[in-house]
């Protein structure tokens, strides 16, 4: 891992660090490590994809200088095309749930892309936000032939495909070959998937895990055959009703379902005892890295992923009242609201 200096803001996406949680560790037997992937120049492990999108569509020659990517996302995704967009000359159009938070929202908006909020809609419903922002770039590209690309994250592999080449190939190497499992949550699946690939091409023994919050549909696929949610959750990005491209094909040997009561007080403890004040997905995550220690029993070593910053949800992670409507408690040594 190098932390030289870059050429550009792109250069500086992925190569984070591996961080050993030291109490979840000790506490386990296990070396549980997190992969800081809220490092990144955009604050997430999305700016990953977005840069795996953008470079592909480059070299299929889809993507012209100055021209326009649209993309619909929970928003980080839309971050890191920004973050992308802006280094690179392109445009971007960001379609976004209007049911994420506020924090989050602000923040993309904050980098300049045009933004468009649509009410948040199940998936079959023609005004989801991923129909809505790929009939921006075909109107787009209808008006001006080749001036725009739909980056379509949940079905373009190009997004796995990154993650089994940079992230998947970078813990590999931090930690020497030494990894016994991975297991980190599911949005379009792009970075289970990738890391999956890379892990099991060099080790086929590594184990792969799905740690899955509650009211996703992904638990009951692995376990039951059936593409069935229950339950609900506070955390954003991950969780799906469906198998996606990406996620299609991914050898996964154990999921375990996430509930909120389980990974948000692990948000914290991250918080205070590890100085590490991260989102709601990597809780799920982290609760994943938890159970599959317990699981495989001490001596293991388990890598996960460590997604975003918690202050990106700060109006929900820090709001006594949201949480507490939840069944959800902010601890007393927290001063936050
Ligand atoms: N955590 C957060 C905070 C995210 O925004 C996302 C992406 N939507 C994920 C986890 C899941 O990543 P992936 O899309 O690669 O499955």
């Amino acid at each position: 891992m190098s932390h030289d200096s870059f050429p550009d803001t792109i250069g500086a996406i992925g190569n984070t660090p591996l961080i050993r949680l030291n109490h979840l560790s000790d506490e386990t037997g296990c070396e549980i490590l997190g992969k800081a992937e809220f490092m990144n120049p955009g604050g997430s492990v999305k700016d990953r994809a977005a840069l795996g999108i953008v470079r592909d569509a480059e070299a299929r020659g889809l993507l012209r200088p100055g021209g326009t990517i649209v993309e619909g996302t929970a928003g980080n995704t839309g971050i890191g095309l920004a973050v992308v967009g802006n280094c690179l000359g392109y445009e971007t159009v960001i379609v976004m749930p209007d049911n994420q938070s506020q924090d989050k929202i602000d923040t993309l908006k904050s980098y300049g892309p045009r933004v468009e909020l649509v009410p948040a809609v199940p998936l079959k419903d023609p005004n989801h936000f991923t129909k809505v922002s790929e009939r921006i770039a075909a109107e787009l590209n209808e008006r001006d032939p080749g001036s725009a690309i739909w980056a379509n994250q949940f079905n373009n592999t190009a997004n796995r495909a990154w993650h089994e080449r940079t992230t998947g190939t970078e813990i590999w190497e931090q930690t020497g070959g030494r990894i016994d499992a991975f297991i980190c949550s599911v949005g379009t699946g792009g970075t289970l998937a990738g890391i999956a690939r890379a892990l099991k091409a060099r080790r086929p023994g590594v184990v792969i895990g799905l740690a899955d919050p509650t009211g996703s549909a992904l638990y009951n696929y692995y376990v039951h055959g059936e593409l069935k949610a229950e339950g609900s959750s506070i955390t954003e990005g991950i969780g799906n009703s469906r198998i996606t491209d990406n996620l299609e094909g991914t050898p996964i040997d154990r999921a375990y379902r996430i509930p909120d009561e389980e990974s948000i007080p692990l948000v914290y403890d991250l918080i205070r005892r590890e100085g590490l004040s991260l989102g709601g997905s990597t809780g799920v995550n982290v609760a994943g890295a938890v159970r599959l220690a317990r699981e495989l029993g001490p001596g293991h070593v388990i890598v996960t992923i460590l997604c975003d910053g918690a202050m990106r949800y700060r109006a929900r992670l820090f709001n006594r009242a949201f949480l507490a409507e939840r069944g959800l408690a902010l601890p007393d040594w927290l001063q936050l609201d």
